[in-house]
């Protein structure tokens, strides 16, 4: 019986019909073994459904979470004039661009999936989001704006965790979406060794971004300049609230001089 695991992406039986094969092979009997395989589906997804989040549509592929029409119908756009950030942002110098795959809500469908990604150990939700965010990165950035656009070359740059929170989690969520980001784009991903955290700070809400960015000071460190310099380097995140931990990495690389730095994440708080 496992034999029938050849076709894991096959969620509907429309591939037995044996369309151009050879007629040598009369007595091919393909309805038992694809009822096998329907009554092994139907049993998984009595075991674990596996259902759209958003509509609750069933999902053919076990490690998605979204369906197909989701993602244009139930999150919305930030930056939909392609403007250099989010919600008129003041970027600091050094910053080409901020930008984000959809809004952040409290309490909203985002907000369900960034805890799944961060806290309920689903490192699929990752490479899935950072999918979509490297298709629109490349919409975006590359084919539309051009900002992206000179020859240089691109490396995408996850914020790193520091270490006792990335062992505590068993991964850093930030490289999952620059990993999917990576299969949609082809753009590379810096090594986890380049840019180390070294302080390992709480957010302080009720201080001001400058503030915030005071206390940052020295939490990352660069390892090789030479990885970073003439580079367009975008930073991937997963939810932009007041940009003080991606703008002081961005601090961090302007001294390798970067060709630009920018900043990519799924949500915009
Ligand atoms: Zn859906």
């Amino acid at each position: 019986m496992p034999a029938q695991h050849q076709d894991p992406e096959n969620g509907h039986g429309s591939q037995e019909l044996p369309g151009n094969t050879s007629p040598e092979t009369p007595n091919n009997k393909t309805a038992e073994p694809a009822g096998i395989r329907a009554l092994f589906e139907g049993l998984l997804q009595v075991a674990f459904p596996v259902n759209c989040i958003g509509c609750g549509t069933a999902l053919p592929v076990r490690t998605r979470i979204l369906c197909e029409r989701c993602p244009h119908e139930q999150f919305s756009d930030p930056n939909p004039a392609n403007e250099a950030t989010c919600e008129n942002l003041i970027l600091p110098d050094g910053i080409m661009f901020q930008d984000a795959l959809w809004k952040y809500d409290k309490g909203g469908l985002l907000n369900r999936i960034i805890h799944m990604l961060k806290y309920e150990g689903m490192q699929h939700v990752g490479e899935e989001l950072g999918f979509l965010a490297g298709r629109r990165l490349l919409e975006r950035h590359i084919e539309g704006s051009g900002r992206l656009a000179d020859g240089r070359p691109l490396l995408l740059l996850p914020v790193p965790l520091h270490p006792k929170r990335e062992q505590q989690r068993g991964y850093n969520q930030a490289r999952l979406i620059a990993g999917g980001m990576h299969a949609a784009s082809g753009i590379p991903v810096a090594d986890a060794q380049l840019l180390i955290r070294e302080k390992n700070t709480k957010t302080q809400t009720k201080f001001k971004l400058s503030q915030r960015m005071v206390n940052l000071k020295g939490a990352f460190v660069l390892n090789n300049y030479s990885a970073v310099e003439g580079r367009h380097i975008i930073i991937v995140d997963d939810v932009f609230t007041t940009g003080s931990t991606t703008f002081t990495v961005a601090q961090e690389l302007q001294k390798a001089q970067p060709a630009s730095v920018s900043v990519f994440t799924i949500g915009m708080a």
